[in-house]
């Protein structure tokens, strides 16, 4: 059995653009954008592997639940766009996943890791202190959950065959992308949000707390892809999303 990778559109947000491009000039950086929020499923010979569980359901009734209103961002979801749903879908229950990896643990990337108490979560070492110390921006009814086992991997880490978390921290510290080696379109790059989107990549540039460790993330997937960018998928880019296969239909 080859590996297959679906992607799942778990909700979006409505973001001001220099958030991801701090380098726009007035009045394009003050804009607002609107880009999908996804979680991804490999389905491999040893068990299914998700890649981040996307945004809460709560937000759903309350687009404010988790950090009340913003004026930069707000969040935007249906009812289908749960993983929960989107995973039936497919006809996948939560139990049918044997591991989660979240890129990192902010409330739109780890907003379901409650619904997999049978997964193993698998984290960076650093970016569970890193979360710890920060429940502001890490909420942590979302992951810090008694029911879920975390493994805390320290650098690149196999999943299964094929499947590898490589670290790319920038975003927050210990922060990770996935490596999937398909059979078909080669090696693809997951890559959270150490790429929001593909003009990241191709600037080599992006915003964050730690810009150098960014710079060298981005750096890193790029040269995991040979520089080929449409295979790294970058977290939080409407114009890539609509160039992507969305599930049911899948890489392979
Ligand atoms: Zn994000």
């Amino acid at each position: 059995m080859a590996l297959e990778l679906l992607l799942f559109q778990t909700g979006a947000v409505d973001i001001v653009r220099r958030a991801f491009h701090p380098w726009l000039p007035e009045p394009e950086r003050s804009e607002m954008r609107r880009q999908p929020v996804w979680s991804a499923l490999i389905r491999t010979p040893e068990g299914n592997v998700l890649f981040d569980t996307g945004l809460h359901p709560v937000h759903v009734a309350r687009p404010e639940a988790t950090f009340g209103p913003l004026a930069d961002m707000k969040v935007v979801m249906t009812d289908e766009d749960g993983i929960v749903a989107r995973l039936a879908s497919v006809g996948l229950r939560p139990e049918d996943v044997t591991v989660v990896v979240n890129s990192h643990l902010h409330f739109d990337h780890a907003g379901n890791n409650g619904a997999f108490p049978r997964a193993t979560f698998v984290v960076q070492r650093d970016h569970l202190a890193f979360a710890r110390e920060r429940r502001q921006s890490f909420p942590g009814v979302y992951w810090d959950i008694p029911a879920l086992m975390y493994l805390p991997a320290d650098g690149r880490t196999r999943v299964a065959k094929g499947v590898e978390v490589v670290p790319t921290p920038g975003h927050a510290a210990g922060h990770q992308s996935l490596v999937v080696d398909l059979s078909e379109m080669g090696r693809v790059v997951l890559c959270g949000d150490a790429a929001y989107t593909r003009e990241n990549l191709e600037r080599g540039e992006t915003s964050g707390p730690d810009r150098e460790s960014a710079r060298s993330s981005l750096a890193l997937i790029r040269s995991l892809v040979n520089d080929d960018l449409d295979r790294a998928f970058p977290s939080h880019d409407a114009s890539a999303w609509a160039t992507w296969r969305h599930a049911p239909a899948s890489y392979r």
